[in-house]
């Protein structure tokens, strides 16, 4: 589908937002930036001038059936977001429904991945449980018309599907996504993409350890690694 790319917005995104992020990066470190990151984040896609055109609404979750992949600082952020939100009883089924869904998806390859539905774990009747620390994939979400969604999660495998979606809204948090990562990896941490389920799994296992590997600019996680995607905003800027 083509569209038109409002480069004098990505471009001033990118600039500032990977500014910004290293200036942080280096005076509170990763996670304490990502979580500055994540409220401008919030404040680009708003201000994106098609913003009002988007579908989603709290209620809708046809996108909460494929898996998602996150970076160990989102991983980091989300499990802040559950010592505070969650007791230790819902923590615990949390762990084991992610146990659950990594050893599904772990026999599946990219594609099949891509194509196979599972309901997120932080889907909890119908809306996101940890909403304000969701992942940056979830924020940029940008349908306008949730028939294509729903076409999606009941065809999960017909790719010929392309959903009606707001531009400027996927430009912003595309851009800002881009420049944030790129700051990340020129800081030397690992922004590998990994799979949610897999990832939490181990971090809610081992915190301390795979913090100490993420600190020492270790690969975080072991498990599933995600589909890994070009910074494709930020080289729109070169
Ligand atoms: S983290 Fe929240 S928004 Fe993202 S897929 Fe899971 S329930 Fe949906």
């Amino acid at each position: 589908m083509e569209f038109f790319i409002d480069l004098a917005t990505v471009r001033n995104i990118t600039r500032q937002e990977e500014a910004q992020a290293r200036e942080e990066i280096a005076g509170i470190g990763a996670i304490g930036a990502y979580q500055q990151s994540l409220r401008r984040h919030d404040e680009r896609l708003a201000r994106a001038s098609d913003a009002s055109t988007l579908a989603c609404k709290a209620g809708c979750s046809w996108c909460c059936h494929f898996s998602v992949d996150i970076r160990p600082v989102e991983a980091f952020n989300i499990l802040e977001h559950m010592q505070i939100v969650f007791s230790a009883e819902q923590r615990d089924s949390l762990a084991q429904q992610m146990v659950a869904n990594s050893k599904i998806l772990g026999h599946l390859d990219d594609m099949q991945r891509m194509q196979h539905t599972l309901k997120c774990p932080f889907l909890m009747q119908d809306k996101c449980g940890i909403y304000e620390a969701r992942p940056q994939t979830c924020r940029n979400y940008h349908a306008t018309n949730s028939a294509g969604c729903q076409q999606s999660y009941e065809e999960p495998d017909n790719l010929d599907i392309a959903p009606e979606f707001a531009p400027l809204v996927y430009q912003s948090g595309g851009a800002h996504v881009d420049a944030f990562s790129k700051a990340i990896q020129d800081a030397g941490y690992d922004h590998a993409a990994y799979e949610l389920n897999s990832a939490m799994t181990e971090l809610l296992a081992d915190p301390v350890g795979i913090r100490q590997r993420f600190d020492t600019r270790m690969p975080a996680f072991t498990g599933i690694q995600g589909t890994e995607v070009a910074l494709e905003f930020f080289e729109l800027d070169e």
